[in-house]
């Protein structure tokens, strides 16, 4: 299976739209029922083993797979919006009535 195109996230640091390339490729190896699952076989040959039916949705397949892909916080590697920093604190209204009382 292959899966090419281009997600629209959230950069979960400056909250802009983010462009995700998606590049997936991923084989499958149709296990019958009632067989035995090959487990070494499978790391090696970089196959995902799933129960073979004899009609399948291949929807959840993708979505799985797409799921996998996505990375949990994506983010810019650079945001073009700098993020605002905190702004100055502004005086207490105690350290104001102290400068009105000078005067
Ligand atoms: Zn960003």
């Amino acid at each position: 299976m292959e899966v090419a195109g281009s997600l629209n996230l959230v950069c979960q640091r400056c909250l802009e739209p983010l462009a995700f390339p998606l590049q997936i490729q991923a084989r499958f190896l149709l296990v019958p029922v009632g067989q035995s699952w090959p487990d070494e076989e499978l790391a090696e040959d970089g196959f995902d083993a799933i129960a073979a039916e004899k009609e399948m949705a291949v929807f959840p397949l993708i979505e799985d797979e797409v799921m996998l892909a996505l990375p949990i916080a994506p983010m810019h590697e650079v945001c073009a919006t700098v993020v605002p920093e905190m702004k100055e604190q502004a005086p207490s209204p105690f350290a104001v009535l102290a400068k009105l009382n000078k005067s």
